[in-house]
């Protein structure tokens, strides 16, 4: 174990002169830019191995204002584009929630400088993207005048070990193999606790951020007996002590991912997102404020609070797979965190295979529509013309159309004191479905610990559905009364209740069967404050000296996804290296 020397009586276990906490989409490029930069860099990560959210992720990467991709396939694009596009409050989305109109536009400015140079940083440190022309496949709030979605690629075998076989890898394990070839040194399986500020004094009138504490947090699958272990380990700093102090000489950048993980923060925004929502990218990392926290802890402000309760975007997700709880990607048994999965779940190809019901056992809404309005819209704002106000006149506004999480987290009989939770949702369907679709309802394809469900009748299946989730058992009555009325919507041949669209096929032969079916909170749009060097702000808006933020923990910036948070890190990894040691 390396030491090094004890700093005003404080006994510091590591020394770095920039210390990154989180190893996803802003962390690696912050860490990256930082040693660029010449300063000595620990990345410091509470998973086993790196990656975040980042390496589960699609791949799809939104970074345009003139990159060589878009120069090559001749997209005109700018970074002032990029900036007005992006700042441009004339912008609604069908159900009328305004995309853009609440980013702050000097976030906003950094971002659109540095977009371009952050891609041709990404190629210059091994991220490969697919030769295509940049498009908008994949893209939410990316602005409507140009094309500026890029996509990465996974290859099995290509030593890029995925924790699940996703695109995001692609991305990920290349900039993990650079930050270790330049120097980067790794701290896995330490959870940063703390952020260590120097109190004002007369000598320094603003205290600066000198450190972190971190502890031990090794990943013991259930099972198991030694915690998992990291696909690389060059660079690795090797430790099980249980808590350590961290000296930064330079700056500590935060990269911890944001707060939907965290059930009271984010509450703090939407009073309805109750524990029944699982998190997209959990249980691989978990997105749990400590970086907000720790860093209000030393007075650290929030920003841009609006951003995480907007309507739009992909804040909360349809579930994308059915009957496991961890719902949003389809988790592959080959996980090393399959055990914690426990299902890989099964996707449905057409709706009309399936009820959704609430924890009441009523039905809420059209089965058939999906996700809310999470696209750019440039193909419905014809003609757009930039920051005009008029633009609302060629949007096509539909404001029932994107109203699933409305129903589902409406009021009903079992929303009692003290959250008055609208309770997880159930998928519910019969032996002629799985026919269809071709689902197989066995383990590990489904849970049945909690998240699916089987019995020969409906009245049984109401009964047997239970988990922490569920207050208290469904009534039969109200579930064999709610498929008997869809039932007589098939012969009717239309939805009475909720307008599904034709509804074709009964829910009539046994055994039927209840899959979990609750959405998803999926990204965090709203962190701590941050100037154009994504410096961290205080209360008074004051940058506190040696602090700062990228990625998914940073406030201001209503974008969805890895664009926004390796810019964030480029930016904030470049200025951190260039502040002086402290004394
Ligand atoms: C399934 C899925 C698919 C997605 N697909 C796309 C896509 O196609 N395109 C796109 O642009 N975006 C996509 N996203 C979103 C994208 O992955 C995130 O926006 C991005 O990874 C956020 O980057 P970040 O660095 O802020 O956080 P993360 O990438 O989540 O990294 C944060 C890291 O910090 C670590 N950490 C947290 N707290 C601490 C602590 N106290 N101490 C030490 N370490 C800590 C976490 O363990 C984690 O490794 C997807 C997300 C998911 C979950």
């Amino acid at each position: 174990m390396e030491r090094a020397e004890t700093n005003n009586g404080r006994g510091w276990d590591l020394e770095a002169d920039v210390i990154v906490i989180g190893s996803g989409a802003a962390g690696l490029p912050a860490a990256i830019k930082a040693v660029e930069g010449g300063a000595s860099v620990i990345v410091v990560e509470t998973n086993y191995d790196i990656g975040g959210h980042a390496i589960l992720s699609g791949g799809h990467m939104a970074l345009g204002g003139g990159t060589s991709a878009q120069k090559k396939y001749g997209i005109l694009d700018s970074p002032d584009t990029v900036f007005s596009d992006l700042t441009d409050w004339t912008i609604v989305q069908p159900n009328g929630w305004p995309d853009y109109r609440y980013n702050d536009r000097a976030v906003m400015r950094a971002f659109a400088d540095h977009c371009a140079l952050t891609y041709e940083f990404l190629l210059a440190n091994g991220v490969e993207f697919k030769d295509v022309p940049p498009d908008n496949h994949g893209a939410s709030t990316t602005g409507n005048s140009a094309p500026r979605e890029n996509h990465a690629f996974w290859t099995k075998g290509a030593g890029l070990e995925s924790p699940n076989a996703a695109a995001g890898t692609g991305v990920i394990r290349p900039l993990e193999a650079s930050a270790r070839a330049k120097g980067v040194r790794f701290l896995l399986n330490y959870k940063m606790t703390s952020i260590v500020r120097e109190p004002s004094t007369e000598r320094r009138r603003i205290g600066c951020v000198i450190g972190i504490t971190v502890e031990y947090t090794p990943r013991i699958m259930p099972g198991a007996t030694t915690p998992l272990k990291s696909f690389r380990s060059d660079g690795n700093i090797e430790s099980t002590k249980l808590t350590m102090n961290l000296r930064a000489t330079k700056a500590v950048i935060v990269a911890t991912g944001g707060s939907t993980s965290n059930l009271n923060f984010r509450r703090m925004f939407d009073p309805r997102l109750t524990a029944m929502l699982q998190v997209g990218g959990e249980p691989y990392s978990y997105q749990d404020a400590s970086g907000e926290l720790a860093a209000m802890a030393v007075g650290a402000s929030l920003w841009g609070l609006v951003n995480q309760t907007l309507e739009n975007g992909a804040t909360i997700r349809t579930q994308r797979a059915l009957a496991t709880k961890y719902n949003y990607v389809a988790w592959k048994v080959e996980s090393p965190i399959f055990p914690l999965v426990r299902a890989t779940g099964f996707n449905v190809k057409d709706w009309q295979d399936v009820i959704l019901v609430n924890q009441v056992g009523k039905r809420f809404y059209d089965e058939t529509k999906g996700d809310p309005p999470h696209g750019n819209l440039g193909h419905q704002i014809d003609p757009y013309t930039p920051n005009d106000y008029r633009n609302s006149e060629n949007i096509k506004f539909n404001p029932t159309k994107h109203n699933f999480f409305n129903a589902a987290m409406a009021m009903n009989e079992y929303s009692e004191p003290p959250d008055y939770c609208a309770g997880p949702m159930w998928a519910i369907f019969d032996a002629d479905a799985v026919q269809r679709e071709g689902w197989k309802v066995v383990p590990p394809y489904v849970d049945p610990d909690g998240y699916f469900f089987t019995a020969n009748t409906l009245t049984e299946l109401a009964a047997a559905i239970d988990n922490e989730y569920q207050p208290k058992p469904m009534r039969g009555a109200t579930l064999q009364a709610t498929v008997e009325r869809y039932n007589s919507f098939v012969d009717a041949g239309a939805d009475a209740d909720f307008g599904k669209p034709t509804p074709k096929y009964k829910i009539q032969t046994p055994p039927f069967y209840a899959a979990w079916a609750t959405p998803v909170v999926h990204d965090t749009r709203a962190g701590l404050r941050i100037n154009e060097k994504c410096q961290v702000i205080d209360m008074n808006g004051i940058v506190i000296p040696g602090l700062y933020c990228a990625g998914e923990s940073a406030g201001g910036f209503n974008q969805h996804g890895m664009g926004r948070c390796a810019t964030q890190g480029y930016i904030s990894g470049m200025n951190a290296a260039a502040e002086p040691r402290h004394e």
